[in-house]
């Protein structure tokens, strides 16, 4: 028998909560990480996004958090984007919404005295982004004595993002006794050296090994010749598979994720959206809003926003691109298939993009299957900029003909044109005129 969330030594007011938001099993990392975490100890996640890992560490933090009338924050997140902040911060609602803890979200790009207010009013669970959360800090908002438990989640994008220098702020900043948690989708060795620097012997608790695909997702792979006909496939299996109903499309840039959309919506589709950093704050969680609601159906972001969605019920990821590392491939696909759903990613690819491929099949050490292009989808004769072959031109070194014997192509100069400019200076002048050097003038005195 799988184990369920009521067998587990967690109080009544969160049981009461997860009944409520259906959550009644726990995911494997849950159960792992429940047991280990409520013993106190440092904990080390290698887990994927879909496992279930912000649970994993909310229920035992939230369960060992105990009301305090000061409300300062106890329990302090730390996410990559705000995105994520948002949604960890959401996740901790849910579940801790007879516990009267306050949760709240801080991140940049909304004036710092807005959150700084809504600290100052009480605050026991804050989830931020490095920046914000170290603003908050030093201007004092937040007192760093009180805080009992740490997380990072998704270390591994803290530090692709550059955050290191705000981490190590941050940690100095702590009290020594506390708890450290972090969650991680590979184990890299900057992440070790943040762990030999503040953390205490962390238990790994580790729910797929590195790099292996969650069983509930079912992996296709498309060859195209090139970027166009991949849109024109895209376009054909939009409109004639039904069970495309939540889509999300990931473009490697900003640049490709606007002529992605641009390119989905020339027949007036109203059901695409579209998120990236260029994108006001609203319209992204305005736009995500409506993917969630069904109100759009497709749905296409960069690796870096996407990071922070999650939304249940994603049918289908659509790799519009090989991702160079095969660690953000893994991040991908893990948005659909989330806890215990079906989930299929689908993986577009051209010629150029092989060596990817390989370096994604050997990390899952997996092939993934191919399906052939439909007839119906036209196969595209147009190159995108990217894929029209650079010309290179060699240098040659050229040597100069050696004329000292030859007579043909050379002429002998007229008499006038031997003549050679030569340079003769003013002294030199007067020398040859007054056949003594002369000055311009007496110097005055
Ligand atoms: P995460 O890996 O934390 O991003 O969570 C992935 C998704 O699974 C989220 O939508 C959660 O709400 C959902 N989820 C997490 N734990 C459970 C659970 N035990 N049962 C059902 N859904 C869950």
């Amino acid at each position: 028998m799988p184990p369920l969330f009521s067998d587990f030594k967690l109080n009544t007011f969160i049981q009461r909560a997860l009944a409520e938001v259906g959550y009644i099993a726990p995911t494997p990392i849950q159960e792992k990480v429940f047991s280990a975490a409520m013993s106190g100890a440092d904990i080390c996640g290698i887990a994927q996004t879909g496992t279930g890992k912000t649970l994993a560490y909310l229920l035992p933090v939230l369960n060992q958090w105990r009301y305090n009338k000061d409300k300062q924050v106890q329990i302090l997140i730390i996410a990559p984007t705000r995105e994520l902040a948002l949604q960890i911060k959401e996740e901790a609602q849910k579940v801790s919404r007879y516990l009267n803890c306050v949760c709240m979200a801080a991140y940049g790009g909304i004036n710092l005295k807005q959150h700084a207010a809504e600290v100052s009013e009480g605050v026991d669970l804050l989830v931020g982004t490095p920046g914000r959360l170290l603003d908050l800090l030093y201007d004092g908002y937040i007192k760093p004595n009180k805080i009992k438990k740490l997380i990072l989640d998704e270390v591994d994008e803290l530090l692709n993002l550059g955050f290191r220098p705000q981490l190590d702020k941050i940690l100095e900043m702590l009290p020594e006794k506390r708890q450290n948690l972090l969650f991680t989708a590979t184990m890299t060795p900057d992440i070790e050296l943040i762990i030999n620097d503040y953390f205490n012997r962390p238990l790994t608790i580790e729910a797929a090994p590195s790099g292996t695909p969650l069983d509930n997702i079912t992996q296709y792979r498309y060859q195209t010749p090139n970027y166009y006909t991949k849109i024109n496939l895209i376009k054909h299996l939009l409109a004639t598979d039904p069970s495309m109903q939540k889509v999300l499309l990931f473009a490697a840039t900003k640049q490709k994720a606007d002529e992605c959309y641009e390119l989905l919506t020339e027949n007036e589709n109203t059901n695409v959206g579209i998120i990236h950093s260029n994108k006001s704050q609203n319209y992204r969680i305005d736009t995500v809003k409506k993917f969630e609601s069904g109100e759009i159906k497709y749905l296409i972001a960069t690796d870096i926003i996407a990071r922070g969605i999650d939304i249940s019920q994603i049918t289908h990821v659509i790799n519009t691109d090989v991702p160079e590392e095969p660690e953000a491939y893994m991040h991908r696909i893990g948005r659909t298939g989330r806890a215990t759903q079906k989930g299929t990613a689908l993986l577009l690819t051209t010629p150029v993009e092989q060596n990817a491929v390989d370096a994604i099949e050997a990390l899952m050490q997996q092939k993934i299957e191919v399906l052939p292009l439909p007839p119906e989808v036209p196969v595209s004769a147009t190159l995108s900029d990217e894929e029209i072959p650079v010309v290179k031109m060699k240098t040659y070194l050229v040597s100069m003909p050696d004329i000292s014997d030859s007579q043909g192509a050379f002429h002998e100069k007229k008499e006038k044109n031997k003549k050679v400019n030569i340079k003769i200076s003013h002294t030199e002048k007067m020398k040859q005129k007054y056949g003594k050097p002369k000055t311009r003038g007496q110097k005055k005195r």
